[in-house]
């Protein structure tokens, strides 16, 4: 077993407690695999343990290994009746203007939206064959000045509008908290982006129900599923130090 491998278990066993102890059923709670600053070889580990879904901060290392991984998998035999994996890879970092187009052509979510205008262009720019982008609107929940994200009190606004975009379909919402020293603390944090979720889905603005919280990442992932996160973005724990 590779310690990628071994390091994945550990951090579904992590995931599975803490859902006991929350009360929660572990299939709530779906687990990203950030895979920033790690090769595709990384990637193709954790594939082979079942891991899918994966996230990258930076748009061009994350399309290079999302081709890497296509051509990887073209290259395996085909087995007969056995698809090649579908692997789902989000986009967790900024986004600027100049990069929408490369990730609405080659993502599968998009969890940092934090303005209009980049939703509208990833919308525009979506190629007419593949599904819709899955969009999570990144909320600046502690107001960390210079952290991305849009202010709670502009969030229902901007979710109004981006929920009507033709080729997105919003999803939920993202939030990077500051590091908090103790569980108590931690729990404290996500519990305001749990709240601010809440409220969105109660607002009667959106068409659909969000149904992705995503928070919670290796130093905080049992205060956040504690908090009701249902997708939490883990690297460290995985990979290892970056
Ligand atoms: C890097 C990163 C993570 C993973 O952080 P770890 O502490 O390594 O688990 C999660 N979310 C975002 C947005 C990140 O940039």
């Amino acid at each position: 077993m590779t310690m990628i491998v071994r390091n994945l278990q550990q951090v579904r066993d992590r995931i599975t407690t803490a859902c006991m102890a929350a009360g929660r059923k572990p299939d709530d709670v779906h687990l990203l695999a950030v895979s920033k600053t790690f090769g595709a070889d990384a990637v193709i580990e954790a594939m082979s343990d079942g891991q899918r879904a994966f996230g990258e901060n930076y748009i061009a290392e994350g399309v290079e290994k999302i081709l890497a991984l296509r051509a990887f998998q073209s290259a395996q035999p085909a087995q007969p009746g056995v698809p090649p994996a579908a692997l789902e890879w989000h986009c967790i970092g900024p986004v600027q203007s100049n990069k929408t187009r490369l990730v609405a052509e080659h993502f599968d979510w998009v969890q940092s939206v934090d303005r209009l205008k980049i939703a509208q262009r990833l919308s525009e720019q979506r190629p007419p064959h593949l599904p819709p982008l899955q969009i999570c609107l990144q909320v600046n929940i502690d107001g960390g000045a210079n952290k991305s994200g849009v202010a709670p009190g502009e969030l229902q606004a901007l979710a109004g509008e981006v929920a009507h975009l033709p080729n997105l379909v919003l999803r939920g919402i993202m939030a990077i908290p500051e590091p908090a020293i103790d569980f108590v603390a931690a729990c404290a944090l996500h519990a305001r982006t749990r709240a601010v979720f809440d409220q969105l889905n109660a607002s009667g603005v959106l068409p659909l129900r969000l149904d992705t919280l995503s928070m919670g990442m290796t130093a905080d992932l049992e205060a956040a599923i504690h908090s009701g996160s249902t997708m939490v973005r883990v690297g460290t724990a995985i990979f290892g130090g970056r």
